[in-house]
């Protein structure tokens, strides 16, 4: 018994543990790199304060911080993508993790995924309600489990016993989400609402998602959400569905996707991503703009998409008005943006 408990114990201890072992390992450096995003939508000028956007820059740029401090150090991109994503999960102002927005039975219903560029390994959790940080949960599918996708109390009782941290469902209550489910169910028939409210039209605002290449030359994709506001309970997105919301593929790019997600879903934007760079040689940025510029606004959808490739070139593009977005270099220098100028 103790001989199976022991094991068990440390997978329990180490499954929700990002840290790579190969860090202290020297390697010829190459240009790691870090995007990420924080999700797109009907973010305008008129509907900020200057508090507000001065918190979501300073937000983005812990985030890159965080994880640059893993790549930077030789860890791999898988650890820095999670680095990044759980500081964003933990801040209010985004829609994953802390910030997950409400369903229509006023819960919070988060979904994330994970994917291992340098062997398309890949793992996700949809529709739980107890981790504090899906993006671990995703991690830990990945890593200590033979599976890709979990879902619900299932995905929360595997991410328990892998030692991710559980909460009671109330941590995730935020009033301004709160009164945005009220808004977005008062408005539900009023069709003119969707036309000039934004949180009415997207009813959804702050997906993350992060791409990383670290300094071994692999490339990791993640996102997580909370999903879209007042979405009928048990319904999931694009961000846990690999090949829709996450891609990684050390051939062609890594993907984070943030919209629409039905239509990132029937798109199957990531793959098709990764696809255009692999099959037809297009640059990222190509390949980026043929799906989000042109498929996906003539579908009917909108979103955005950070894309990255293996020499450290990048796309963050998106058919919406804003995206919360940011890059970090070789040389520890950020930049983090919300508008189109
Ligand atoms: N893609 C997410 C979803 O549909 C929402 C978002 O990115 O804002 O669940």
């Amino acid at each position: 018994m103790v001989k199976y408990l022991i094991p068990a114990l440390i997978l329990s201890i180490v499954g929700c543990q990002p840290q790579s072992q190969e860090q202290s390992v020297k390697h010829e450096a190459g240009p790691i790199t870090l995007v990420i995003h924080g999700g797109a939508g009907t973010i305008r000028r008129e509907n900020m304060t200057p508090e507000k956007e001065a918190a979501y820059h300073a937000a983005l740029k812990t985030a890159l911080d965080s994880g640059y401090a893993i790549l930077e150090k030789g860890g791999k991109s898988v650890d820095a993508v999670i680095a990044a994503i759980k500081v964003m999960e933990d801040s209010p102002l985004f829609n994953a993790g802390k910030g997950a927005v409400f369903t229509n039975e006023g819960k919070n219903e988060l979904d994330a995924s994970i994917m291992d560029g340098s062997n398309l390994m890949a793992g996700a959790v949809a529709g739980v309600t107890t981790i504090k940080n899906p993006i671990t949960a995703a991690h830990a599918v990945m890593t200590k489990s033979e599976h890709v996708m979990m879902i619900g109390r299932g995905a929360e009782i595997f991410a328990e016993e892998q030692g991710c941290e559980i909460v009671h469902p109330t941590y995730f209550f935020d009033s301004a989400r709160y009164k945005s489910l009220m808004k977005a169910k008062e408005n539900e028939n009023d069709k003119s609402a969707l036309l000039y409210d934004p949180y009415i039209k997207d009813q959804k605002f702050g997906t993350v998602g992060a791409v990383a290449l670290d300094q071994y030359g692999n490339m990791a994709a993640g996102t997580s959400t909370g999903g879209m506001t007042n979405k009928k309970y048990g319904r999931v997105g694009d961000a846990p569905i690999i090949g829709a919301g996450t891609y990684a593929d050390n051939n062609s790019c890594g993907i984070s996707a943030t919209g629409w997600g039905e239509f990132f879903i029937r798109l199957g934007v990531a793959r098709d991503i990764a696809a255009l760079v692999e099959y037809k040689g297009y640059s990222i940025q190509q390949a980026a703009d043929s799906v989000v510029m042109k498929k996906l606004p003539k579908l009917g959808g909108d979103g955005g998409v950070i894309v990255l490739d293996r020499q450290g070139n990048f796309a963050l593009t998106f058919c919406s008005e804003g995206m919360y977005r940011g890059h970090i270099n070789k040389k520890g220098e950020a930049k983090t943006f919300i508008y189109k100028d």
